[in-house]
């Protein structure tokens, strides 16, 4: 045992354990500083800024980020464990069911996105998920549209994916302009509440989401 320790290693005497960081003595406890001391720190992974950004929806970007790490049980996952599993995809009744397939290369989920991110006036997207997940941070050099378009890409993955996951447990459907329009009303909702809540994001985020007011209808408005 040491006895004169702490005063070796330049500790006062009566300091408590919490005052102590990283082999120095800090005046106050931060509890955030000592996190980052004692936390592994692993690099930050490339699609870390898709997912958590200013302006989430909570239950959106938790089901965006388990789609991102392939955590969900998409059928092709399923049948790995069990062969005699059902494949074909839910939405399009087509294809066989994968992660890439539902995002977005099935055609229901493919119109349902086009549809949602149709309010962003944006070229053409990818339909390809890794395509899609290079294109979003530079699909458009507004800051606000950009967001909104991470909101509307984490929207469509969390309507579809529920919209399948209804189809798998009961008989009910939604045609695919009730998955882009319920994800739309979602949008809208949170656009309004920020605005009532006095955030400087809500009304800028509120005229990209709000539905167009010109007799011109697009294609694909809803
Ligand atoms: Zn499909």
């Amino acid at each position: 045992m040491i006895k004169d320790g702490p005063s070796r290693l330049g500790i006062p005497l009566f300091a408590t354990v919490a005052e102590v960081r990283n082999g120095s003595v800090h005046k106050s406890f931060v509890s955030k500083a000592v996190w980052n001391e004692i936390r592994p720190v692993k690099q930050v992974v490339s699609w870390a800024s898709l997912v958590w950004h200013k302006a989430i929806v909570p239950r959106h970007t938790t089901n965006a980020w388990l789609f991102v790490l392939n955590r969900n049980p998409t059928l092709d996952r399923i049948h790995n464990w069990d062969a005699e599993s059902l494949t074909t995809c839910l939405l399009c009744g087509l294809e066989n069911e994968s992660h890439d397939h539902l995002f977005f290369e099935c055609q229901y989920s493919l119109q349902v996105w086009l549809r949602i991110i149709n309010r962003l006036s944006l070229p053409t997207p990818p339909s390809a998920w890794t395509a899609i997940l290079l294109w979003l941070p530079h699909a458009h050099g507004d800051g606000f549209r950009r967001l909104a378009l991470l909101q509307g890409w984490q929207a469509a993955i969390y309507f579809l994916w529920q919209e399948r996951n209804a189809r798998m447990h009961s008989s009910l459907t939604l045609s695919l302009l009730a998955v882009a329009r319920r994800a739309l009303d979602i949008l809208l909702d949170n656009c309004h509440a920020l605005c009532s809540l006095g955030s400087s994001r809500g009304p800028p985020q509120l005229q990209i989401w709000q539905p167009p007011q010109q007799n011109v209808p697009s294609i694909f408005s809803i």
